[in-house]
């Protein structure tokens, strides 16, 4: 490995906001504290307490790809982000269930998705999530065409751009914001720890104990 992974160190790839934060008990059940809050801070690459352990920050759909390729030994990702990935070269260890919520069809109130969907009308479906969707309607044999989008899905039926979303919902209230309603649940959403597959090798004893106090701190949660 080159750059700033070597052999002794451990690096961690998280994401800002509730993936990090709820991050933070899992890591001081395992005697780390990071020294630097990401949402005040410009760095991406974060002290801990531990000088061998280090936190970069990183994109939600990201965190996959530095651990599938090493630059990073371990991450949290959700299991949205890790199915649209593919997974290739990580290990799964366990599910921290953190940053729970629940992927969803949602349609504007007023269009009948049943109705639809029985007819068999062809679909746009805009999403973040194609892999996903692309599954979920042909298991059920409903024709789409998805339309990829990286944020703001909730727009996309409000201005013509598509029938349906595919999306993440928790409370429901950036939907109801947008006069859309859930009419089909796809999957439970939390998230998951992923190791780099070389570094559960090379670095297990390191790995292991942190690897303990997560599943330990997840369990009792
Ligand atoms: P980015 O903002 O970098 O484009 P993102 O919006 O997917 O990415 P976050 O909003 O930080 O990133 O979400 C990270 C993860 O949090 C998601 O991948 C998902 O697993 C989880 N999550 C939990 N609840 C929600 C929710 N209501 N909306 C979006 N993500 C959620
Ligand atoms: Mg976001």
């Amino acid at each position: 490995m080159n750059g700033l992974n070597n052999d002794s160190q451990l690096i961690l790839a998280l994401s800002k906001g509730r993936i990090f934060d709820d991050t933070m008990p899992l890591l001081e059940a395992a005697g780390i504290r990071v020294l630097e809050n990401p949402e005040t801070s410009r760095k991406l690459i974060l002290p801990t307490n531990d000088p061998n352990v280090r936190v970069i920050i990183v994109r939600a759909s990201d965190v996959p790809t530095y651990v599938q390729y090493g630059a990073a030994d371990f991450g949290v990702a959700g299991k949205d982000v890790l199915l649209e990935h593919g997974g290739e070269g990580l290990y799964q260890p366990i599910d921290l269930n953190i940053a729970a919520c629940r992927m969803s069809v949602a349609v504007q109130a007023g269009f009948d998705y049943e109705k639809a969907v029985h007819q068999g009308a062809r679909l746009r479906v805009a999403t973040k999530f194609v892999h996903t969707a692309r599954e979920h309607f042909a298991a059920k044999g409903v024709h789409v065409d998805l339309i990829k989008l990286y944020g703001s899905m909730e727009l996309a039926p409000l201005v013509g751009l598509s029938d349906a979303i595919v999306d993440l919902v928790s409370t429901g209230s950036t939907l109801r914001a947008n006069n859309l309603v859930e009419v089909e649940h796809i999957m439970e959403i939390s998230s998951r720890l992923v190791v780099n597959q070389a570094a559960l090798k090379l670095k297990r004893a390191r790995l292991q104990p942190i690897i303990e106090a997560f599943e330990r701190a997840s369990q009792s949660k």
